[in-house]
């Protein structure tokens, strides 16, 4: 098989066919309608074998992964998602690799009614490279920056389970087979908050998806948005299985600078924490408040009331 009748067999037999698209794969450029009143929102992301998932990773897993990273950034601008490109380096054409690889790209993308639209292949090591686009109505897009002092910070989900599972799999503890498959799947196909980026378009100062863990990450809120905060760490979301393999201090670490959480992590006035609350819990996503903003311009912790330092510089990035 030929690079030209590969794409042809694999990346043109998606079955969502968006209108806007007024010309798919298979031109020099695809070719979108203009929206108006709406803005379009870009993102790319990157994934590499070995550094960004391990080498043994199911194919359909890192079909999916790719997506869903970038639907995660689409997910924290509070759009809506829409088209995608593939850029694809693979070391040979295997096809029952590439069929598997697919139907993960393509489940994700009928889900959201997002459209393939182009991209690139080529021959090389192993590696991903996806640009996403998504929309939202004008000028209601969220940012990073926008949060105030006095701002609660929330986060959606559980933090930790995926770095936890590549805790697992680099032989650092050892998680007994049933729980080890429920985290390992938070890791291989993490659920990108697209509805919930959405809804937060009305409510959230300020938001940003926990790709590199929580600390660095609100760190960016942080700086963009001029403020300090102050986590309390005895209200971070842990999940069952982190609590029962790990020491409360090392759960907590895990939390806080564990990557590959793809949670939303926000911003929200007082005025708005009701609100809020209660269009999450309509639409089924949970959500913790894990602390407040303030003028201070660092990030301090407390645990039992207490202030408390953790050292997470420390510690291992799992993802870099
Ligand atoms: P060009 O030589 O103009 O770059 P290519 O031969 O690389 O064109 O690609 C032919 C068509 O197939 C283009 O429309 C391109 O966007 C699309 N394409 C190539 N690779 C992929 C892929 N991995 N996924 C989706 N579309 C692809
Ligand atoms: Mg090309």
């Amino acid at each position: 098989m030929k690079e030209f009748e590969l794409i042809k067999h694999f990346f043109t037999k998606q079955a969502v066919k968006r209108k806007d698209v007024e010309l798919g794969i298979g031109d020099d450029c695809a070719v979108l309608a203009p929206i108006e009143n709406q803005n379009i929102v870009v993102t790319t992301d990157t994934l590499v074998a070995g550094v960004h998932f391990p080498h043994q990773t199911d194919a359909k897993a890192i079909g999916h992964k790719a997506v869903a990273v970038n639907l995660s950034d689409i997910a924290a601008m509070g759009a809506k998602p829409s088209w995608l490109s593939l850029a694809i380096t693979l070391p040979e054409i295997d096809e029952a690799w590439i069929t598997s690889f697919c139907e993960g790209v393509f489940e994700l993308c009928d889900f959201y009614n997002v459209e393939l639209i182009g991209g690139d292949t080529t021959q090389g090591p192993l590696s991903i490279t996806i640009t996403a686009q998504g929309i939202t109505p004008q000028n209601s897009y969220l940012k990073r920056s926008g949060a105030k002092a006095g701002d609660w910070l929330y986060v959606t989900g559980e933090l930790g389970d995926a770095a936890l599972a590549l805790q697992h799999i680099t032989g650092k503890v050892d998680i007994e087979v049933q729980a080890f498959n429920f985290i390992r799947s938070k890791l291989d196909y993490p659920k990108p908050r697209v509805l919930a980026g959405q809804m937060l378009r009305e409510y959230a100062s300020s938001a940003i998806d926990l790709s590199d863990g929580l600390v660095a990450d609100l760190g960016h809120i942080c700086q963009a948005s001029n403020v300090g905060a102050n986590l309390v760490l005895d209200a971070l979301p842990l999940s069952t299985i982190m609590r029962d393999n790990l020491l409360n201090e090392d759960a907590i670490k895990l939390a806080l600078s564990g990557g590959d959480d793809y949670e939303l992590l926000f911003t929200v006035s007082e005025d708005n924490k009701v609100g809020m609350e209660t269009a999450m819990s309509h639409a089924g996503t949970p959500v913790t408040c894990i602390g407040q903003l303030n003028a201070s311009h660092t990030i301090t912790t407390t645990l039992n009331n207490k202030p408390i330092s953790i050292n997470t510089e420390g510690f291992e990035h799992f993802t870099d």
